[in-house]
């Protein structure tokens, strides 16, 4: 193995290099690098990658030599202003967040300011955050399956205001619980209704990705089987518009065992979904156990998914450059369980 230095416009990094292997890792914080060194033949595209988009953009489509880092954040406070979840994720050494772009309690909330909106952007860019890492989730009180027509048509105008929000504010992706049937109509229909709802507001947007999270099951809640998600996706018309998030905890508790089954689930995941259509992860302890139905997060390694499943899916490729969120319940520990991750990222396990 050799090692080559290397500028990012941060700071200076190390980069282990192996070119037998055809690939390599990265210890860095910040992947926004321009390789100094024009020796090395593989990398020559990303000499000319003057920013981190165009580096992922290029390796992506060489389908190698991908940029391969973990993006680490928490599902921040946006009080006062979504200007504030940059500044509160930079202050837990986060570089990937989640946040809500209005109060997720309530169906209206003041359009966003001009002012809120170029704050938002001025710090995203000021503390590194791309907008692909930036992962923010829609209202509770949306339910896109909804039975009955008032629900129905209330939580689409609620979710295209979510979809137009993202868009002032420059981000990516939506993430949202796929919805209920209430037990009025059957789960097919919902499920039906729930990719309907999607492709209403798709129609009415643009750049925003509609990513579906899976769920626990709790109640009549839909997702909580990766065939939902793929029922949903099946009936998209704009399949490069939706995307899933995958929750730890729901995963757990809908009955997928995470911890004794690693790479069964992942590889039923890709089997019936398609790893592709992953657009971020929220990472989260379970008070509850497996197959429970039942939605409560827990602190890293406090609940019952181990520690070592966490530590290894931060060495996983798979989870490379798709925000890692935390909704873990006590925040004055989101530094401490960032800054873990991240150590369990760095360390050198590489497959080949
Ligand atoms: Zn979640
Ligand atoms: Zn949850």
């Amino acid at each position: 193995m050799e090692r080559r230095h290397f500028d990012t416009p941060m700071a200076a990094k190390i980069l282990h290099y192996s070119e037998n292997r055809n690939l390599f890792t990265l210890f860095m914080k910040n992947a926004a690098c321009i390789f100094p060194d024009a020796a090395c033949k593989n990398c020559n595209d990303l000499l000319l990658a003057k920013d981190k988009n165009a580096i992922f953009a290029a390796n992506k489509k060489r389908n190698k030599h991908i940029i391969d880092m973990k993006y680490i954040g928490a599902h921040v406070s946006a009080s006062g202003g979504v200007e504030n979840a940059p500044v509160n994720a930079h202050a837990i050494g986060a570089n990937a967040f989640a946040l809500f772009t209005k109060n997720q309690r309530q169906w209206v909330s003041p359009p966003l300011t001009q002012k809120s909106i170029t704050l938002f952007k001025e710090r995203c860019e000021e503390y590194g955050f791309n907008p692909e890492h930036i992962l923010p989730h829609d209202s509770y009180l949306i339910n896109l399956g909804h039975p009955e027509e008032e629900g129905l048509e209330k939580s689409r105008a609620a979710f295209l205001d979510e979809m137009q929000r993202c868009e002032q504010l420059g981000l990516k992706l939506l993430n949202f619980h796929p919805g209920s049937h209430l037990n009025k109509i059957s789960p097919e229909a919902c499920l039906d209704r729930i990719a309907e709802s999607i492709n209403i507001t798709l129609a009415k947007t643009e750049g925003v990705t509609a990513v579906i999270e899976n769920t626990a099951g709790q109640g009549s809640n839909m997702g909580f089987s990766f065939y939902h998600l793929r029922h949903i996706i099946d009936r998209v018309e704009d399949k490069s518009r939706v995307g899933i998030c995958i929750d730890t905890c729901h995963t757990f508790t809908a009955g997928y065992n995470l911890v004794e089954e690693y790479d069964k689930v992942w590889d039923e995941l890709d089997e019936v979904v398609g790893l592709d259509y992953l657009r971020g992860i929220h990472l989260n302890d379970s008070k509850k156990p497996l197959a429970s139905h039942v939605d409560r997060h827990d602190s890293l390694g406090k609940g019952l998914i181990n520690q070592t499943f966490f530590s290894r899916l931060m060495r996983d490729p798979r989870f490379d450059n798709i925000p890692i969120i935390l909704e873990t319940p006590d925040e004055s520990l989101w530094a401490e369980e960032i800054a873990w991750l991240r150590a369990e990222s760095e360390t050198v396990n590489v497959k080949v």
